[in-house]
C-alpha cells in the first residue's frame, strides 16, 4: 500500500515548497519569490510574480452563483430563465469562460487569457448546478468551477458523487468549499483543518481522480492566518467582493455574488465590481 499512497500524494499535491511561487519569510512576514531557485534550474518556468505584481494586474471578473431555482428567493438565487439570459448576454458580449488553472497562470506567470475573460463559479454543490446550469453553459461553450461542500454527498437536492465526477470529466473544475460550511476563520486546531480541508480534499480527489487545487471560503469570510494556511493546500482561494489580502492575493481572489439581475444589470454590476478604479 505504501508506494501507492506516496504516488497519490505526489500526483495530487497542488502546491509544495519547491515550486510555490509566493513564499512568506517567516521572520519578517514579507513576500519573496523563488528567483534563486528559478536561476538554479533554468528552463523550468519563468520567475513568478510577486504579491505586489499580482495585485497590479487587471482583475478577471469571477461570478458566484448559489441557487438556480424558480422557488428560491433572495440575493443568493436566480431563476433558470435568468441564468440562461446571463449566459447569453455574456456570450453575446464576447466573454469567454476561463478556469482557475488559466487564472493562476495569468496571475502568477502572465500567461495570456482570452480578450474578455470571465470565470463562472457555483457554491454549495446543489443538484441544480449539474442539472440546470451545466447544460446551459455547455450550449454557450462555457466551462465553470463547482465548489463542493462535501458533507452533502448524495443527499437530497445535492450532487451525487457520480455527478461531481461527471462534471469533472466534462471539463469543468471541481473545487472545495469545506466539509460542512464552517468558516475558515474558525479552524483553530489541527483536527479542524483535517476535517474541513485535508480529508475532504483527499475524498474529492478520489472521486474525480484529479488534484483539487482551488478553494472557496464558506460565506466568503477569511483572515490573514486562514489565507496563509490555505496557501499550503491550494493554488487559489476565492472570497466574495470584499477586500483581498495584500500579502496573499492568490488566496483571496475576489468574486461577485450574482442575484436576480437583468442581463444588462449583470454587465453593469460586473463593471462596477471589477473594472472601476
Ligand atoms: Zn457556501
Amino acid at each position: 500500500m505504501l508506494p501507492c499512497l506516496i504516488l497519490m500524494s505526489a500526483i495530487y499535491s497542488c502546491v509544495n515548497t519547491d515550486n510555490h511561487p509566493v513564499k512568506r519569510d517567516v521572520s519578517t512576514d514579507k513576500i519573496s519569490t523563488d528567483k534563486q531557485q528559478t536561476e538554479k534550474k533554468p528552463d523550468v518556468r519563468q520567475a513568478a510574480n510577486t504579491a505586489v505584481e499580482i495585485l497590479q494586474k487587471a482583475e478577471v471578473p469571477v461570478l458566484c452563483y448559489h441557487r438556480i431555482s424558480e422557488s428560491a428567493k433572495g440575493d443568493y438565487s436566480v431563476s433558470p430563465a435568468t441564468f440562461e439570459a446571463h449566459m447569453k448576454v455574456l456570450a453575446d458580449s464576447g466573454f469567454q469562460s476561463v478556469l482557475p488553472d488559466q487564472l493562476y497562470d495569468y496571475l502568477v506567470y502572465n500567461k495570456a487569457l482570452p480578450e474578455k475573460p470571465v470565470m463562472i463559479s457555483f457554491d454549495d454543490s446543489r443538484t441544480e448546478h449539474v442539472e440546470i446550469a451545466a447544460p446551459v453553459m455547455e450550449r454557450f461553450g462555457f466551462k465553470g468551477v463547482f465548489f463542493i461542500m462535501t458533507i452533502t454527498y448524495n443527499k437530497k437536492n445535492y450532487m451525487t458523487t457520480d455527478q461531481i465526477k461527471q462534471l469533472s470529466e466534462n471539463g469543468h473544475t471541481i473545487g472545495l468549499h469545506s466539509w460542512d460550511h464552517t468558516m475558515a476563520t474558525k479552524y483553530k486546531e489541527e483536527n479542524d483543518w483535517l476535517q474541513q480541508v485535508v480529508n475532504p480534499k483527499a475524498k474529492l480527489e478520489d472521486i474525480t481522480g484529479k488534484p483539487v487545487c482551488y478553494w472557496a471560503y464558506p460565506n466568503g469570510v477569511y483572515d490573514h492566518q486562514a489565507a496563509m494556511e490555505l496557501s499550503r493546500y491550494f493554488k487559489l482561494s476565492f472570497i466574495l467582493s470584499n477586500k483581498c489580502d495584500s500579502i496573499q492575493p492568490l488566496q483571496t481572489v475576489r468574486r461577485m455574488i450574482v442575484p436576480e439581475l437583468t442581463p444588462q444589470g449583470l454587465l453593469k454590476s460586473m463593471k462596477r465590481t471589477f473594472f472601476s478604479e
